[in-house]
């Protein structure tokens, strides 16, 4: 059953940047205000208390230009999100990576191979299709943490007005976090995802599937049939 559902597809077929990154954080860029010699504190200007007002224009557009954190700093350029503006499914990843940062497209690596395929076995996909098919995907960040470091708090905190305004245009029918920082960001818990999946969690009254992160699959292959059964409650839930 599950290899016809395709399962198979999902050993490891190399590793990314990102599946690679140590789990420990490397020295970060200076905080907000100090100015170690060498180095200029970014400009932080906040996301804006009017994200929560714009359309998918002006949202792209501020998102283009963010410089709330130290990450525009070192960022190629910022990583929106791809997908139906009014898909069923939203997925709500971590980070861009080395990939994503020079492409400008979420999940190009190998872990978006695999989501790809994780998709596909739930009959929803990122090209284009119907709003019941085609999938939205967004990160918690917009920008690439150096040397795909973890991402941090305040980062995240300063980016999740970005995500949220998000999951607001959608309003999908169906959360999918994948991945510690998708869940901490979503659902303000640092439970470890083995902890929390296996049942439906809800966001500002959205149902929230959790799962692990493919990057995390890609290295710990024997969490595959838990990630299939979790899709399989997502699946059941877009069936409602
Ligand atoms: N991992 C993520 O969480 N997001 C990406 O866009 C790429 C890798």
């Amino acid at each position: 059953m599950l290899g016809a559902m395709g399962i198979t597809l999902w050993a490891p077929a190399g590793r990314d940047a990102a599946a690679d990154a140590p789990a420990a954080t490397p020295a970060l860029p200076p905080l907000e205000g100090e100015s170690p010699r060498g180095r200029v504190a970014p400009a932080v200007v906040d996301a804006g208390s009017d994200v929560a007002t714009l359309g998918w224009e002006a949202l792209r557009e501020r998102v283009a230009s963010c410089r709330a954190c130290r990450l525009c700093e070192s960022r190629t350029q910022t990583v929106f999100g791809v997908g139906h503006q009014r898909a069923h499914c939203l997925i709500v990843g971590e980070a861009p990576g080395e990939h994503e940062d020079l492409q400008g497209e979420p999940f190009v690596g190998a872990a978006g191979r695999l989501l790809d395929r994780m998709l596909s076995a739930i009959d929803l996909t990122r090209g284009e299709a119907a709003p019941e098919q085609q999938v939205f995907i967004a990160n918690t960040l917009k920008c690439r943490p150096p040397r795909n470091r973890n991402p941090e708090p305040d980062e995240l905190a300063r980016c999740s007005a970005y995500l949220h305004r998000q999951i607001e245009l959608v309003q999908p029918r169906l959360l999918l976090a994948m991945g510690r920082f998708a869940v901490q960001t979503l659902l303000d818990s640092s439970e470890p995802i083995g902890r929390l999946r296996g049942r439906v969690h809800h966001w500002r009254g959205l149902p929230v599937v959790v799962t692990y992160h493919p990057a995390y699959l890609l290295r710990n292959p024997a969490d595959k049939a838990r990630a299939w059964a979790d899709l399989c409650l997502a699946a059941a839930q877009l069936s409602n």
